[in-house]
């Protein structure tokens, strides 16, 4: 299998990698292109309308068209009559405001109960049989795998983030496949196999099953929102020190990495880096190449069963940046937007960190300012409020005696031309990054989306304790750079650098 590019041997397939797991791509069809409408019909035919089954004798299928006023309005038309001309029978549900089903808050539509109820209501009795195989099944991913007689009824979720984690969550929940028109190449949801939802008032990620196919119509994915467009090219760049915080945890901690599914979630960010102007004017090319991007970072977490290789020390600042948010009622940014200028910070953190030299730490006097377990859970209190006691609890295992630290440390000194090599090799410079959002005409300032350099300092400092996850912040805070480096993190941003 060549690495460093998208390969469609891989989906709907169980394999043997090279890093020593078995890889399972549960989802069959990926098509990013100007005919996916047509491809999606002809796909809804062989797959549901042609395969009479028991309870199905007489082919025929069902599909449930999830879509909110805006979505339906993007390609909701075309996805109807490319099914319909497929021979099923097509029942649309509109979610949202104005005459929609479902809640919106302040006019926007979220993935909460009533929402999911909603599908799920359209959906009741479509998965009778494969719902007793879901159950038994240790993996979510294995939730396509449905019964003949549940492929009577599908669903269909055109939209964007919260219509596809509407229709995920329903979908898994009764045992049906769905299938994934993307309206916006806005993050890299579409193909993961969580849902990230409102419940009881509180966002929770729960697994659900990934879609059984993802249908991209280019046209609609160019006419998309900008700040969603910009979004999306925030979510990939953030590859790029998500990939160097994979790597790097493979060399401090011999973390397990597959290079397969690294070089699957990098590879388009890579070269999307290159092309922010084109993002900005929404060429096809780029279009395409940021959708596909997305759809296979997706796809390079389903592979490894975690979301290591598209999320990083960047994303640890989106989630502190949201949570603080949250506590302090204020409007969040786009999860990518955040993400994108979080990636500058991060690969200045990376330039930073790899210009110093270990080797001449002052070990009496790191020892000195060692923190006890105690200490670090007033930390932790101190900057995470209500949130802290979850927080203490899912990193305790980040928490390192002194001995133990100071034999990682001196391990990492030993191997520090090889770590700083492999390292400088992979993440971009900060400057690159900024540049490409500019020209897609994405924010690339903290305060551009409205956080001041205490923000960007708070979220450096203490972001690595939100997750076990090991990152580069992980990584400063183990050689005792990481106040220091939050500071002038902080402070150059307040200054306009990088
Ligand atoms: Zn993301
Ligand atoms: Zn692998």
């Amino acid at each position: 299998m060549e690495l460093g590019r998208i390969d469609m041997d891989l989906l709907g397939r169980s394999f043997r990698c090279t890093c020593g797991r078995e890889h399972h791509v549960p989802i069959r069809r990926v098509v990013v292109g100007d005919d996916a409408m047509v491809r999606m019909g002809e796909f809804a035919r062989d797959e549901f309308v042609a395969r009479p089954g028991p309870g199905n004798t007489a082919g025929g299928a069902r599909a449930i068209l999830v879509a909110d006023r805006n979505t339906y309005a993007a390609a909701g038309d075309a996805a109807r009559s490319a099914l319909e001309g497929a021979g099923c029978d097509v029942e649309v549900l509109v979610l949202g405001g104005d005459g929609g089903n479902g809640r919106c808050v302040q006019g926007v539509l979220e993935a909460d109960e009533e929402a999911i109820g909603r599908v799920l209501a359209r959906l009741s009795g479509c998965g009778s049989e494969s719902d007793v195989a879901l159950s038994k099944s240790p993996e979510p991913a294995a939730g396509v795998a449905v019964s003949a007689a549940a492929r009577k009824t599908f669903a269909v979720a055109v939209g964007s983030g919260t219509i596809n984690d509407i229709v995920k969550y329903a979908s898994f929940k009764a045992g049906c496949p769905y299938i994934s028109v993307p309206t916006a190449p806005s993050m890299d949801g579409y193909t993961s196999s969580v849902a990230a939802l409102l419940l009881g008032g509180f966002k929770r990620t729960l697994p659900a099953a990934p879609p059984l196919a993802v249908f991209a119509d280019l046209g609609v994915l160019s006419r998309a929102p900008s700040n969603m467009v910009a979004a999306g090219f925030g979510d990939l760049l953030g590859k790029l020190t998500a990939g160097a915080d994979w790597v790097l945890a493979r060399l401090v901690n011999g973390e397990y990495y597959c290079e397969l599914a690294a070089e699957l979630a990098r590879s388009i960010a890579l070269e999307c880096l290159e092309r922010g102007s084109e993002i900005g004017t929404r060429t096809k090319g780029a279009i395409k190449s940021l959708t596909e991007g997305l759809i296979w970072s997706g796809i390079a977490m389903l592979m490894v069963g975690n979301s290591r290789p598209a999320s990083g020390a960047e994303h640890h600042l989106s989630h502190y940046w949201e949570l603080k948010s949250l506590r302090e009622g204020r409007p969040q940014p786009f999860h990518g937007t955040k993400v994108g200028v979080a990636t500058i910070l991060i690969a200045g953190v990376y330039a930073d960190i790899l210009g110093r030299d270990p080797r001449g730490i002052d070990l009496a006097d790191l020892k000195r300012r060692h923190r006890s377990r105690e200490e670090r859970e007033e930390r932790i209190r101190r900057f995470y409020g209500p949130m802290a006691g979850e927080a203490i609890i899912e990193t305790a295992g980040k928490y390192l005696p002194w001995e133990e630290r100071e034999k990682k440390l001196r391990e990492v000194v030993a191997r520090w031309d090889e770590i700083r090599d492999t390292l400088r090799g992979i993440v971009p410079g900060a400057d690159r990054v900024r540049d490409a959002l500019e020209q897609a005409g994405a924010p690339a300032t903290p305060e551009a989306i409205g956080f001041s350099s205490d923000w960007v300092w708070e979220a450096l400092a203490n972001a690595k304790d939100l997750r076990m996850r090991f990152t580069v912040l992980d990584f400063a805070d183990l050689l005792g750079f990481l106040d220091e480096i939050a500071s002038a993190g902080a402070y150059k941003r307040s200054q306009g650098g990088s």
